[in-house]
């Protein structure tokens, strides 16, 4: 897999500012695993987790790239693209 325009144009990975889906915090919700915008910073939750918070702020902010949050994993993903790249 090779990566796409909008994973190229990211020079630093943001990285999680705090462990946890901010939207699902606001609505006492749980998640699966973490993901991080890379347009804004803000971290949501994975297609796995039952709010798919990630996915859903890409559709709606045309923010396409985002990394895991999760500790260990270095990786970038572009929704649009769907384009995938270790970091
Ligand atoms: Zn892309
Ligand atoms: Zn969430
Ligand atoms: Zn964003």
């Amino acid at each position: 897999m090779t990566a796409c325009e909008h994973i190229q144009a990211i020079g630093s990975v943001k990285t999680a500012k705090s462990y946890e889906c901010e939207e699902c915090v606001k609505i006492g919700s749980s998640w699966v695993h973490l993901r991080t915008c890379q347009r804004c910073g803000g971290t949501r939750c994975c297609d796995n987790s039952p709010n798919r918070h990630a996915s859903g702020h890409a559709r709606a902010t045309d923010h396409p790239v985002i990394s895991s949050a999760e500790p260990g994993e270095s990786w970038l993903y572009c929704y649009p693209d769907d384009a995938f790249a270790e970091s």
